[in-house]
């Protein structure tokens, strides 16, 4: 025996474990709808004409792959900061603002998680009930003890406010709060613009720490708008954290393009900031790769392209709407015993589409169509082929 001999299997992912359970389907007709990922109306991941054109815009002067500086490509940490805060934000131009280029959102929390872990490390951290699986295995990784804050409310198939409100004002000081930015994943709940002000009100009250992850800016309601928020944030003074992806809104999964910034009180706050995230970043992989950082760079700089991938982002949002409203309209024609007019006022890629344990296990057995065991749909996996079969099959098992 070895000291490996006794080591135990991992639970598996459970998200990971639908796409495993669906790939060895062999109907045919099987839908995956546990996915987290964006497809087009063809029921294809789409590569962005923005993307295309920026990827041929390197080809034509070929460079040689050195290595990035430590915090990322300076075009792209400039770009990013513009999208976050607001082109010509005082956040920006105080440079009270840092930002390093990250292996994706999750590289981007996980820098941010091992920073905070450094500077504060008897920190509570409160993540949404329910989040995204992976922010509580992030931030216990990093060594920090992860709670909830109450959030989605099953009654109201809404965020149950108070409650939310009233676990902020409970925290002990200094804890960190993780908030999605927009489009709650998974819930696809969100709060209002004037519900925001109270959680920045209550968490300059109680000397929290917010790390906003923006995941999905642009699937909301518009970039600017979703990123709003950030803003709001950034103006009420104090520390703050941002994790942001380019995964989902250039559908550049697998190029791992994301970032993590950080607010400062002053440029020179921001200086040192920056000066430790580096370490951070040198101690876990270095510097980030080349190539995704590149294209998002260049489309995001270049009037041509940015205009098209606004253009083309839209289309994944407005598609992404118009199935929410064929979803409830054909389940209101195939179950009008049952109310899914919530499915419209979510926002983002995700619905909790209220079906139980029971009801997806009868989808994937009888229809093999495949949503997470919570209800979870992806509202982005749906299109004007596969939604009849899902509307037949939904109506059934209800
Ligand atoms: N945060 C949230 C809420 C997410 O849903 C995701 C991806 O699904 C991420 C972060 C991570 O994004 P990335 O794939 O860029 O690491």
């Amino acid at each position: 025996a070895t000291i490996f001999s006794a080591i135990d299997m991992a639970p598996r992912d459970p998200i990971l474990g639908i796409t495993e359970a669906f790939n060895a389907d062999t109907n045919p007709a099987k839908i995956n709808l546990g996915v987290g990922v964006y497809y087009d109306d063809n029921g294809k991941v789409p590569l962005l004409a923005c993307v295309r054109k920026a990827e041929e815009l390197l080809m034509e002067q070929p460079a040689p792959r050195t290595y990035l500086p430590i915090e990322g490509l300076a075009a792209y940490d400039a770009a990013v900061q513009e999208l976050v805060f607001g082109a010509g934000s005082a956040i920006i131009q105080e440079k009270r603002a840092v930002t390093v280029q990250a292996i994706g959102g999750t590289g981007a929390l996980k820098i941010g998680a091992d920073f905070l872990q450094r500077f504060a490390p008897g920190s509570e951290v409160y993540i949404s009930d329910p989040s995204w699986e992976n922010h509580r295995a992030l931030f216990e990784s990093a060594g920090f003890t992860v709670n909830t804050y109450r959030y989605y409310d099953a009654a109201t198939r809404g965020v149950d406010f108070a409650g939310m409100l009233a676990d902020l004002k409970a925290m002990p000081k200094g804890a960190i709060v993780l908030l999605h930015a927009c489009c709650h994943n998974p819930t696809g709940a969100d709060i209002t613009a004037a519900q925001w002000d109270d959680v920045i009100a209550a968490i300059g009250a109680g000397g929290l720490i917010p790390f906003l992850d923006m995941a999905y800016q642009g699937f909301g309601t518009g970039i600017a708008e979703d990123g709003a928020v950030v803003g709001k944030f950034a103006a009420a003074g104090g520390p703050l954290l941002i994790s942001n992806s380019f995964s989902k809104s250039f559908s550049l999964y697998g190029e791992r393009v994301g970032a993590l910034s950080v607010v400062g009180a002053s440029a020179e706050e921001a200086a040192r900031l920056l000066s430790q995230l580096k370490r951070v970043v040198r101690t876990n992989y270095s510097n980030p790769p080349v190539h995704g950082g590149k294209v998002v760079a260049l489309a995001l700089t270049t009037p041509e392209l940015r205009q098209l991938w606004e253009d083309e982002l839209a289309g994944m949002r407005v598609r992404i709407k118009e199935m929410r409203n064929t979803f409830v309209q054909k389940l209101k024609e195939k179950a009008p015993a049952h109310d899914f007019e919530f499915v419209r006022e979510q926002v983002g890629m995700f619905s909790y589409s209220g079906l139980t344990r029971q009801q997806v296990e009868r989808l994937r057995l009888e229809h093999s169509i495949y949503a997470v065991d919570t209800g979870r749909i992806c509202v982005a996996a749906l299109n004007s082929k596969n939604i009849d079969r899902v509307i037949d099959a939904i109506a059934k098992v209800l």
